[in-house]
């Protein structure tokens, strides 16, 4: 049909017919720039913007909207003219609430078409870190069997604090139900409260999975079972720990769940989660099942908000136990020169590395944790738990 109507349109000019008359024998949609769609390129909907990412000023953040529209169209960004360059567009807009949608809006001959995104402002934004802890269990098996006076005569607990007390250092320890081997939450007993609960400050306990295997235990399974293991969970770390030292999970057993889990998983508190968003062989892996586009933007930024659900999704920056002593700096350094990654540092590891009974032990686990906390220490990143304010940050 296209061609047709070139064809009949050429004839026209060529045998010197009125040229504006030609043009009316040929539908305007079909000529190239109409057929456009309006596309708000970046920000990106979901994007979590901080002072890295615009200019901050009095009245908020100024960031630059970029995106495209049909050639022939005027194009506003929230009710303002936007400047033209061929099929882009590009505006400034300020952000003064937490969340702002952007609104593109596109006008021309062959109508008006509309792209909507909307995105948060970290307002109170400052270089923080995290470190976060998986697939715990051994440890508390431990302290269980062989009942300490103190729970940090358990040489992985005490090797925590001596982290804390140098850099001042966070971590929430994501647990299992059970070992596997007949150890279970019920049996560890709460003689240790006080304890815990004084030092709930800097050690937060918060579910993890039922145990460690079988391997991605919720990528597949119904929302009803991953929130009933995380309330058995939960109810057994309140028992033992008191509800200061409880956390809300950041962290689901492989950074797999069915979306249809998100919403639950926010009403019992979680803020935040944490994957890998990772390339696989097809697609994205160890991303809470996001779809394409949100998973390769995740593989590259520090966060981005899923507004269905509420949950941040934040990628996880370091994980020590696969990465050499030598490889921890190297890892991280880089991430503190990209504006998208320089603010949240997402670090973390797994315990059973720690243990030398597990096939896969490693001696200088301990000392890979503290490369990066001297790393993140020396560069003024301060710690801070997920599941409190916008990524440990004031809200
Ligand atoms: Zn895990």
């Amino acid at each position: 049909m296209r061609d047709q109507c070139l064809g009949r349109r050429q004839f026209l000019q060529t045998s010197a017919a009125v040229a504006g008359g030609a043009v009316l024998g040929c539908p305007r949609s079909l000529s190239a720039g109409p057929s456009e769609p309006t596309v708000i390129d970046e920000p990106f909907h979901g994007a979590v913007l901080n002072r890295r990412h615009g200019e901050p000023t009095d009245d908020g953040l100024k960031i630059r909207v970029r995106g495209r529209a049909p050639l022939r169209d005027r194009v506003t960004v929230n009710g303002r003219p936007a400047r033209r360059a061929g099929g882009r567009f590009a505006a400034e807009i300020l952000l003064g609430e937490k969340e702002t949608d952007i609104v593109a809006l596109s006008e021309g001959v062959s109508g008006r078409r509309e792209h909507r995104v909307r995105v948060v402002w970290d307002r109170h934004s400052q270089p923080r870190y995290r470190f976060s802890i998986d697939d715990n269990s051994f440890f508390l098996r431990d302290v269980a069997r062989k009942k300490y006076a103190s729970l940090f005569d358990c040489f992985y607990l005490k090797m925590l604090k001596t982290l804390h007390e140098k850099y001042k250092a966070r971590f929430v320890l994501n647990i299992y139900y059970t070992t596997g081997d007949g150890f279970e939450l019920p049996q560890f007993p709460d003689r240790y409260r006080n304890e815990w609960q004084k030092n709930a400050d800097w050690l937060k306990l918060a579910f993890h999975a039922h145990a460690n295997e079988p391997a991605r235990p919720y990528q597949y399974a119904a929302p009803q079972r991953l929130i009933a293991d995380l309330d058995k969970v939960a109810e057994q770390i309140h028992r033992f720990a008191g509800e200061e030292t409880y956390s809300p999970p950041t962290v689901i057993h492989w950074g797999m769940v069915q979306p249809a889990a998100l919403k639950p998983l926010a009403e019992r508190g979680v803020r935040v989660l944490s994957g890998y968003f990772r390339r696989a062989a097809v697609g994205w892996d160890v991303n809470y099942l996001l779809d394409d586009a949100r998973s390769e933007y995740l593989s590259r930024h520090d966060a981005l908000k899923d507004f269905d659900s509420g949950i941040v999704f934040s990628r996880v920056d370091v994980v020590c136990n696969s990465t050499p002593l030598n490889r921890i700096v190297p890892t991280l350094a880089p991430l503190a020169e990209d504006p998208n990654q320089a603010e949240i540092m997402d670090l973390f590891t797994h315990e059973q590395y720690f243990w030398p009974f597990y096939p896969n032990y490693l001696p200088d686990h301990a000392k890979r944790l503290d490369a990066a906390l001297r790393w993140v220490t020396d560069r003024g990143y301060k710690p801070v738990f997920f599941h409190e304010g916008l990524l440990g940050g004031r809200e």
